[in-house]
């Protein structure tokens, strides 16, 4: 058995961006308190003492957690897993909750992995994005994670912004470069129906450059990357040093987590679950003695060969056939080779008998590719 993941959902910002499609809301101290209390609770009635290697911060905002709230539940998750010894420990952080004092406490708290919320270095584009943060800010924040002792660090940046030109991009990944963490992903802006940001865009008449363009910020940034010392290894993901997020793996290569938290989503030994997205009504629910699960079901082995070849394309490696052959009992190439055919000859997917993966420009067109392991019932 692999280990666990284990995934802390913390769901306060301290304003929400005008993009912003997540589970979160405003933090308010007394809701943080008593919410903290309830994960802790659901954390240590959780606990099997199964192995587990990661623990993983989201959000919302977690960094706007207190250094000793992130210690008890760091602590709560070593009273009810194994957690080993070299687990890697990843708080997201956003650069305006960040100073080397604070970043101190978060890595005394067992903290050794931060992804910051960087998303661009133009203040331009982080005004009309609703962030709270300057360029500079963002790379104090950077320095200072780094004077509290936490070395591992990633980069989060968004491309295909209302107005950004492919120079823009070009300098926010130099700089990105320039400042040398270890991991970086790499977004595409996504405009969800009733964004605010739909209704500022038609306001301030700002427009998101052609679809071609965005290609190639993408192609450009990953050519960019590489030259720099980087490796894809997932659509959005680069990395050096061998420091893959190990915890999103997990989700990429059918491995099993555990979510806490509202919202959270949870896949474990062929099941799945999900908890109640409403903050009241987890900590509700966690109080009264019960879980806050819902939606939980055992996994087919159809819906759980799609998932693996769904989420196995996202890597660079690809899908390796004959683990899905012994595993699940199907020949892959015969199965869908037939609808897989015409994006081999474009030159988007690679097949050898051993392997299936994307060629880049093939990522660009993921979705549309991965449809093909979808039951034609659900297309
Ligand atoms: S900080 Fe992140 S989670 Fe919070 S509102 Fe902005 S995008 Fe959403």
């Amino acid at each position: 058995m692999t280990p666990l993941g284990l995934y802390l959902h913390i769901p306060f910002c301290s304003h929400i961006c005008n993009y912003c499609n997540f589970n979160r809301g405003l933090l308010e101290g007394d809701l943080k308190r008593r919410y903290v209390d309830a994960l802790e609770t659901e954390i240590r009635r959780a606990g099997d003492g199964s192995d587990a290697d990661t623990i993983f911060f989201g959000g919302g905002t977690p960094s706007l957690l207190e250094p000793g709230e992130v210690g008890r539940l760091i602590d709560a998750c070593r009273a009810s897993f194994a957690i080993s010894s070299d687990a890697e420990v990843t708080l997201e952080t956003n650069p305006e909750t960040v100073s080397a004092g604070r970043m101190r406490g978060f890595c005394e708290a067992g903290v050794n992995r931060v992804s910051l919320g960087v998303q661009s270095l133009h203040d331009s584009e982080l005004e009309r994005l609703g962030r709270q943060h300057s360029a500079q800010r963002a790379t104090d924040a950077l320095a200072q994670v780094r004077e509290g002792g936490i070395g591992n660090t990633s980069l989060d940046l968004m491309l295909w912004l209302p107005e950004q030109a492919l120079a823009d991009w070009q300098a926010t990944v130099d700089g990105l470069v320039a400042l040398g963490p270890d991991h970086a992903s790499l977004y595409l802006l996504e405009l969800y129906p009733n964004a605010p940001l739909r209704e500022e865009m038609a306001r301030a008449r700002w427009s998101l450059a052609p679809d071609d363009d965005a290609a190639d910020m993408y192609l450009w940034a990953l050519d960019r990357l590489e030259s720099a010392g980087y490796s894809q290894y997932e659509i959005s993901n680069v990395a050096r040093n061998r420091r893959e997020s190990r915890h999103n793996l997990k989700y990429w290569t059918g491995g099993g987590w555990i979510g806490f938290g509202c919202g959270a989503h949870s896949t474990r030994d062929g099941r799945r679950w999900k908890n109640r997205s409403s903050t009241e009504e987890y900590i509700a629910a966690v109080a009264g003695g019960g879980h806050s699960r819902i939606d939980e079901c055992h996994l087919s082995h159809e819906e759980r060969l799609e998932e693996r070849l769904f989420m196995g394309l996202r890597l660079t490696r690809g899908v390796n056939l004959a683990a899905i052959s012994e595993e699940f009992g199907v020949d892959v190439w015969a199965r869908y080779g037939g609808e897989l055919e015409p994006f081999r000859d474009q030159g988007l997917l690679i097949y050898d008998a051993s392997f299936l993966r994307l060629t880049r420009p093939g990522m660009l067109l993921a979705n549309e590719i991965m449809r093909v392991f979808i039951s034609p019932s659900v297309r």
